[in-house]
């Protein structure tokens, strides 16, 4: 599957022009979106994943048109979002299985299958008991990847997902997400150079609002 985004604009409300004319083709595997503060990758995340609409442009995943479409890609869609909301309370195991209600997920041994694999896969079934409160920084976003990853997503979305982590927790989500690009279009924004170089097969770079550049971060390495 491909991510074809075409022409997207947007201005806010207030004037503010966060994306202009950002145009990209986004192959399966890991993706870059490489920025600094206020480049406007939140918005393409938010646009992205179906939250907010662009000014102008069309954006399509395979042959879904996903601006006009938009039940049909939330079902084949994973975000996590910058600031992943809390629920203090909840344990993991449970909030993990409301999530998979949602998804659509109505039979409960089902369920317990896709809860107890994915915990297992972003390392905290261990912790399945344990109320989200009490995670560390790195244990919440592996808890967003599970999810974001129910229901095996055509296209996840992370946005500046290492921002708040510590060097051995951001490893350990690195790692992770690199498990997940085989057959899926995985799209990271991040302001951190390490976390494309290491990670992403292409990537592009954007600041205030446009596209500068899209290569492959080996290559752009390589010709340092
Ligand atoms: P980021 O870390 O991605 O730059 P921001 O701190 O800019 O995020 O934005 C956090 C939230 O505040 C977002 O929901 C965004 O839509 C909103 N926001 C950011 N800038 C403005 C603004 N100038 N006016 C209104 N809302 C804003
Ligand atoms: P990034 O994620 O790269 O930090 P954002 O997409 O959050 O960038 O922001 C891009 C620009 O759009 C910034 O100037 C920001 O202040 C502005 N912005 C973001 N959200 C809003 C909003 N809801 N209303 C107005 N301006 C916004």
């Amino acid at each position: 599957m491909e991510l074809k985004i075409n022409n997207i604009s947007k201005t806010y409300p207030n004037g503010v022009t966060a994306l202009s004319q950002v145009s990209l083709c986004i192959p399966n595997g890991m993706y870059g979106l490489l920025g600094p503060n206020g480049a406007g990758k939140s918005t393409l995340m938010r646009i992205l994943a179906t939250l907010q609409d662009p000014s102008e442009g069309t954006i399509h995943l395979g042959d879904i048109d996903m601006l006009n479409d938009k039940d049909e890609v939330r079902k084949t869609l994973g975000y996590l979002p910058q600031e992943f909301g809390l629920y203090p309370k909840a344990t993991a195991e449970n909030l993990l299985d409301y999530f998979a209600v949602l998804k659509g997920f109505s039979q409960k041994k089902a369920r317990r299958e896709v809860v107890e694999s994915l915990l297992k896969k972003v390392n905290l079934w261990d912790a399945r008991r344990q109320k989200l409160g009490g995670f560390s920084g790195g244990m919440r976003q592996r808890f967003g990847i599970a999810v974001a990853l129910l229901g095996n997503p055509k296209l996840l979305i992370v946005d500046e997902p290492t921002a708040g982590l510590d060097p051995t927790e951001r490893v350990r989500f690195l790692n992770l997400l690199s498990e997940l690009g085989e057959n899926s279009v995985v799209l990271l924004s991040t302001h951190i150079v390490e976390d494309v170089s290491e990670l992403c097969t292409n990537m592009a770079i954007i600041n205030k609002g446009e596209i500068l550049l899209e290569t492959q971060p080996l290559a752009a390495i390589n010709a340092l």
